[in-house]
């Protein structure tokens, strides 16, 4: 079994644009960053993001609305910033409070400065394999962390647990892609999914992204498959100063020796997540990159 470390794969995608960010001409890409109340794991994810940013000299520009905005000071502010030229990206954290409409919000990001790829335009250009578009940041780790770890799916067998627009959807799409590294067989699975096992057992590339802790047991893993774990869940343990530990959507310990690659919970998906929106910030800080 071999681990896919998440951790080294996005310090070198770092360490790249750094240098590209130092190489490219006048202002500095700028990245706003919109985290709306207080939710832990928002504030713990835009705090990281804040300082990538900085680490690779992209400058971030917070923005922390309260939480009783208002779908329509949200839109206005988002409006703002679409029209603002000092910023190319644009990144409004998930989830949002329940009373605004997380979908009209991810909408309303420029498609141009969509550095998350949420807007309808962007998760169009998946299905269209148009480049010019910005590929959602967690699917676009997970298939670099395929790549650079020297999985081709060409000709496999993917299965993908969940269908979330955000990870699912995406990273099938991606899979499925009639490209280098790409052109997988997929087949996604949902909660409406029969006899779930019987399919997992037929991955040779297993993406799990369902949110349920250790979920996927090895009685559900093909012996040598590769497994990506997307999960990232807080399960309680009084050992821990916090109260409680990550875990992913793979029960490790025991899927890892029937694997024949591995992404561990935390160090896997997570750190490429961040990498991914770098790495579209610069792209969209090129003129001339998107093309409507
Ligand atoms: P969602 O809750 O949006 O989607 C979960 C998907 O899993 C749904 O399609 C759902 O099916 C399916 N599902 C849930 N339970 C089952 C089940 N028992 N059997 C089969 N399918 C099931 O989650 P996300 O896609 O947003 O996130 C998934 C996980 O990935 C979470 O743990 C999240 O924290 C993590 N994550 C990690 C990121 C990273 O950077 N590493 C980034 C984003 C997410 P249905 O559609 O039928 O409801």
């Amino acid at each position: 079994m071999e681990l896919i470390d998440g951790n080294r794969i996005a310090t070198a995608i770092i360490a790249e644009l750094k240098a590209e960010v130092a190489a490219l001409p006048g202002r500095k890409p700028c990245l706003a960053l919109v985290r709306v109340g207080e939710d832990p794991a928002s504030v713990s994810y835009v705090r990281k993001k804040e300082q990538t940013a900085a680490e690779i000299g992209v400058t971030g520009r917070v923005i922390l609305p309260p939480v009783t905005i208002t779908q329509a000071e949200l839109e206005k502010l988002i409006d703002g910033l679409n029209a603002d030229p000092a910023v190319d990206g644009i990144l409004v954290q998930s989830p949002l409070p329940k009373h605004l409409d997380e979908l009209a919000i991810f909408r309303r990001v420029a498609p141009h400065k969509d550095v998350d790829g949420f807007n309808t335009i962007n998760l169009g250009k998946i299905a269209q394999e148009d480049d010019t578009g910005f590929v959602s940041c967690t699917p676009a780790g997970i298939m670099e962390l395929l790549a650079r770890s020297g999985t081709d799916l060409k000709g496999k067998h993917v299965v993908v647990l969940g269908r979330s627009l955000i990870v699912g959807k995406p990273v099938a799409l991606l899979a499925l892609q009639k490209r280098a590294g790409a052109n997988g067989t997929v087949t996604i699975c949902h909660s409406g999914t029969r006899d779930l096992p019987a399919i997992t057992r037929l991955a040779d590339v297993l993406i799990a992204a369902i949110g349920r802790a250790e979920f996927v047991t090895a009685d559900m893993v093909k012996p040598g498959a590769v497994v990506i774990d997307v999960g990232i869940n807080r399960v309680p343990d009084a050992t821990k100063k916090t109260g409680y530990r990550l875990t992913g959507d793979v029960h490790f310990p025991t899927v890892a020796p029937v694997s024949s690659k591995i992404t561990p919970v935390p160090g896997g998906v997570g750190p490429m997540t961040v990498a991914m929106l770098m790495k579209n910030t610069v792209k969209a800080r090129k003129p001339g990159t998107f093309t409507a």
